[in-house]
């Protein structure tokens, strides 16, 4: 059933823009085919949230409230112009044109608050400076010339105004629903091209205005074409199955900025030094505090959006720390931790000439308790093991995995006899009825690190060789003379 909805939608779409080209200017027929083009978009809208169970429904029924409005606008104007000498500006047909912004805007703004779960600031300020720039240009060009004519009154002021800025609120929309994290869908294609045909075309149109060049009524037939596109793809989009998730929470982009989002961040970013310029080339610099005001509201986000950038680099920089020296499995300091933990140590103990001992513990037969209960059983082991031993040290000792089976100790003022005692407890809270074989050497205060190691490591080797479940203690030459 769905697909057949979809294809005869789209088949009745594609007759509709192409036949359009074939139907003659300026004749009865041109009119009723524009306003049954948006007439039959609404009806595709409301037929496909129906049939699909589209929830929320709300931004679809604001948007066949909006390609309605629009479309009826022209069946208006029709009526007015046959119906009247001078229609006159604004007429009840702008009303019905002007719909489609509201509507529209307030569709997106449903849409895109169930798209995003949390504020993603990063999208926003993106959004608002595409839109500030390009806000700039349709000041320029078109909103403070349409409120300094004199010709229109004040109604005419106000409604030749709310074109321009309908525009300009369509496409801040329409940006920050591109923004609005990753999952597009077959549906969001559809809607952002709808949105992107009614923006491509006022665009044009408020192109041609500025030019003095008038174009030809095959040019004014594409344009009307690329409107009805518009409303048109407005209903494929809601016809389409996807239509039901695209409202459904996505995850939000990442931060980092792509590089056809730099690109366009950077046009935008250039088009008030770019207005600023050609006016001055052209002799007629009308908008210098205009330009300034946007050139400096850009600069503002540009730096927001770099501090955001920055600040996520910091983040990122000290997770990656934070990884580098940690032991997966444990979440114990790794090797490389120890690697630069141990020279620091005996640089403090040294200034103070106080104690310090370090430990080397190996746990016993440990192959034997994977190829009996499953190296994952093994895994378990030894960061279960980890969890008990922390709990026997001081919070001042250092326990890191060395890798494999084996973990070192670093205690800072403790002599080797107090540090037995201490890894003592720790062979006896070892889980799953397991031991280890230690090694304990204190630092003789002139060794380097890698020696005192060594040292710890010979010592557990006596342990191993003795038996097993215990703990030897390597004893130096001569011990530096300390401070009680
Ligand atoms: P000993 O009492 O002499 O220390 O005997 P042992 O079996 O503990 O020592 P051996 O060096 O023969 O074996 C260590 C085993 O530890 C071999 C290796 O597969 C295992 N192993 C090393 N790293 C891991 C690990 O991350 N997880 C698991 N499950 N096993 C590991
Ligand atoms: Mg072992
Ligand atoms: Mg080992």
């Amino acid at each position: 059933m769905g697909d057949r909805l979809m294809r005869t939608n789209i088949v009745v779409a594609v007759v509709m823009v192409a036949g359009f080209l074939a139907v003659p200017d300026g004749s009865t027929l041109q009119m009723a085919w524009q306003v049954a083009c948006g007439w039959f978009a609404a009806a595709m809208i409301v037929v496909g949230v129906r049939r699909r169970g589209v929830t929320p429904a709300a931004p679809w029924w604001l948007f066949a409230l909006g390609v309605a409005g629009n479309a009826s606008g022209i069946l208006v104007e029709w009526v007015l112009t046959h119906t009247q000498t001078d229609p006159g500006f604004p007429s009840w047909a702008d009303a019905a044109y002007l719909s489609l912004y509201p509507a529209a805007a307030g569709g997106l703004l449903l849409m895109i608050r169930r798209r995003t779960i949390q504020r993603d600031w990063s999208s926003i300020v993106d959004a608002t400076t595409l839109t500030t720039g390009m806000g700039l240009l349709a000041w320029v060009f078109m909103i403070k010339p349409a409120a300094a004519d004199p010709s229109i009154g004040l109604a005419g002021h106000i409604v030749s105004v709310a074109y321009p800025l309908g525009d300009v609120v369509l496409l801040a929309m329409t940006v920050r629903l591109l923004l609005s994290g990753s999952g597009h869908n077959m549906s969001f294609r559809l809607l952002s091209a709808a949105l992107i045909c009614f923006l491509a075309g006022d665009g044009t149109w408020a192109l041609i205005n500025q030019m003095v060049w008038e174009p030809g009524p095959g040019a004014h037939k594409v344009l009307a074409d690329v409107f009805l596109s518009g409303y048109l793809l407005f209903g494929v989009a809601a016809a389409h199955p996807d239509a039901r998730s695209l409202a459904r929470a996505v995850a939000p982009r990442p931060i980092r900025i792509s590089r056809p989002l730099l690109l366009a961040l950077t046009a935008a970013s250039l088009i008030g030094p770019g207005l600023l310029i050609v006016q001055a080339l052209t002799h007629r610099v009308t908008d210098v505090l205009s330009i300034a005001v946007g050139c400096g509201a850009l600069f503002l986000l540009v730096v927001t959006r770099m501090s955001q950038l920055l600040t996520q680099l910091d983040v990122q920089t000290e997770k990656a720390r934070e990884l580098a020296v940690t032991d997966e499995l444990t979440g114990l300091p790794n090797r490389r931790a120890w690697n630069t933990e141990l020279p620091r140590a005996l640089e403090r103990v040294r200034r103070g000439n106080r104690a310090l001992t370090v430990a080397v513990i190996d746990v016993d037969h440990f192959k034997r308790f994977n190829d009996a209960y499953g190296h994952p059983a093994g895994d378990r082991l030894l960061k279960e093991a980890a969890a008990a031993w922390q709990e026997q040290v001081r919070t001042v000792d250092h326990l890191a995995r060395y890798g494999g089976e084996e973990f070192v100790l670093l205690l800072p003022e403790a002599t080797a006899e107090q540090a037995r005692e201490i890894v003592d407890r720790m062979r006896l809270a070892t889980p799953l009825g397991q031991t280890f074989s230690a090694g304990i050497a204190e630092w003789d205060g002139a060794e380097t690190s890698d020696e005192l190691t060594a040292r710890a490591d010979g010592a557990l080797y006596e342990a191993k060789k003795a038996g097993r479940n215990r703990i030897a203690v390597s004893t130096p030459a001569e011990l530096l003379t300390r401070k009680p």
